[in-house]
């Protein structure tokens, strides 16, 4: 049973196991020498513990201080380590750290409940373990997060978008198709904390996150800095606000005659160090992180403070201004009650003070949306849709949708090669306002002959460079004054 038990003279001990697998055993084997009392070696015994259930109990601590408890897959903390492994063991490959996440996990929680989803992690776990190459590492990284780091002189980007993208779990009769987004980084330094390469993963994954038809990115420097960046500014934000780096410019609106009735605040940022800011690419910053409310908010106190200082310039006491409202205000803020407040406070007619809102705002919560802009209006404010016609389902949503204005996009056409066409679409959506009870402003007019053939069309009201661009407030002004010269 037992292989060399020492024929010498000395004490000596052994672990050995004996079987393997579930059925192994392990013993420790002690050879005691007896001595007499001139200590002259007189015989020896063999003792035998069998260690088996220790070995098990210390192996099961391992197992549970490595291996995730719902999954069975490693932890993240292992998992690291074990990577950490593979990369300095093997430093002339080539490595790859992915971070998988599953799309709308919280959903699955959320409609099917707690248990389901745990199912769901467990069936990925299942599906990793039978469809991944023996040489990759693998493991839970948190809730419904993965990670995996593989040796290739590629990224695999295909391989991934097969096997690993979309996954279909089943259980019962319950069918549901997951979409897996994955980030992945390249490993060009192995001695690199391995919690930064899944942080770079991540990062690309970012990328994506809103998306369903891409699954993989890969991550590259220009990620960390437009990350870093977007760090910068969003810390710089509360200050560009209080200095007034951050302001409204006026873009006339006119009426059919061409005459200034109003204008639109669209924010601008005068950034002492990188210049004039497009809101193009800082909107969508704060859009992500929720700051928009902290932009839109000054924003809206900018046109109410313009409004009142209106009231007692007789070319400009009916005119409006419409302000953006991004849908994550709605999300973040009592929007109706933060302008009602300001109206209030700047003592303004509501109808002055018009909103512009997208359709993205009505998909996400289509209800709720209906009853604030129903407050809106019944308040006396101007309901306008932003943009229709660049998103989707607007024709649908237009039916109950309660609005005064329909800002139609003159870019939304812009790609069309057949004008003929582009110009069908554009009548019936004029016309389609006109049926609906709405005003048609179309906004991005730059030309001569498209404020021409707008008015033909019927078109009520009109935005774009044609006319002028946004200018800062008292350009806008001045230019009124021209205008009524
Ligand atoms: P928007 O609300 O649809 O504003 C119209 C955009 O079209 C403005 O771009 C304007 O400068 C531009 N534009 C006007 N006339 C023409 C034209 O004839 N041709 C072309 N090509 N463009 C024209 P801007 O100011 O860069 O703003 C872009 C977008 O950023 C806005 O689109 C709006 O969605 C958002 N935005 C701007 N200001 C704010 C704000 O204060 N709050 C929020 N939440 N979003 C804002
Ligand atoms: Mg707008
Ligand atoms: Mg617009």
């Amino acid at each position: 049973m037992f292989d060399n038990l020492g024929e010498g003279e000395d004490n000596w001990s052994d672990r050995q196991s004996v079987g393997s697998g579930k059925d192994a055993r392990h013993f420790q084997l002690e050879k005691h020498l007896v001595t007499d009392s001139r200590n002259k070696k007189v015989g020896s015994f063999l003792t035998i513990h069998d260690l088996t259930e220790d070995v098990l109990k210390h192996q099961k601590e391992i197992y549970k201080a490595t291996h995730d408890k719902l999954t069975g897959l490693f932890t993240k903390e292992y998992l690291f380590d074990r990577i950490h492994d593979s990369l300095t063991a093997n430093r002339d490959k080539q490595y790859w750290v992915a971070y998988i996440d599953i799309k709308d996990f919280k959903l699955i929680n959320d409609i099917y409940g707690k248990e389901m989803g745990d199912e769901v992690l467990r069936e990925i776990a299942n599906w990793m373990r039978m469809h991944s190459d023996p040489s990759w590492v693998y493991g839970r990284l948190a809730g419904d997060t993965f990670g995996i780091c593989y040796a290739s002189e590629r990224p695999r980007v295909a391989m991934i978008e097969q096997h690993i993208s979309e996954f279909t779990f089943k259980s019962g009769t319950f069918k549901q198709n997951l979409l897996m987004h994955v980030g992945i980084y390249k490993v060009s330094d192995p001695d690199l904390d391995i919690s930064i390469m899944f942080d770079r993963a991540h990062l690309a994954l970012t990328s994506i996150k809103n998306e369903y038809n891409s699954h993989v990115a890969i991550y590259d420097d220009k990620m960390r800095e437009q990350m870093l960046w977007e760090q910068k500014i969003s810390s710089q934000l509360e200050k560009a606000i209080e200095e007034k780096q951050i302001c409204a410019y006026l873009q006339p609106i006119v009426n059919i005659s061409g005459k200034i009735i109003g204008g639109e605040a669209l924010v601008r940022w005068l950034h002492p160090k990188e210049g004039f800011l497009s809101p193009i690419k800082f909107i969508p910053v704060f859009e992500k992180n929720g700051m928009i409310v902290d932009v839109d908010k000054h924003i809206w106190r900018c046109a109410c403070e313009t409004l009142a200082s209106w009231k007692t310039q007789p070319d400009k006491k009916d005119m409006f201004i419409s302000v953006n409202i991004s849908p994550k205000d709605f999300y973040f803020i009592d929007v109706f009650s933060e302008i009602q407040g300001l109206i209030k406070e700047y003592d303004i007619e509501p109808r002055r003070f018009r909103i512009e809102i997208t359709e993205t705002v009505v998909m996400n919560e289509v209800e709720n949306c209906m009853a604030i802009l129903n407050k809106f209006r019944k308040a006396g404010f101007i309901v306008e849709m932003d943009d229709f016609g660049s998103g989707y389902s607007s024709l649908n949503q237009l039916k109950d949708m309660p609005l005064d204005v329909l800002k139609i996009d003159m870019k939304f056409l812009g790609g069309s090669n057949d004008n003929s066409r582009a110009t069908t679409i554009l009548k019936n959506v004029i016309r389609l306002s006109d049926e609906l009870g709405l005003s048609s402003l179309t906004e991005g007019v730059e030309t001569e002959s498209q404020y021409r053939m707008l008015s033909d069309m019927g078109c009520h009201l009109f935005q774009g460079y044609y006319f002028a661009k946004p200018m800062p407030i008292k350009d806008f002004e001045e230019l009124c004054v021209k205008q009524q010269a």
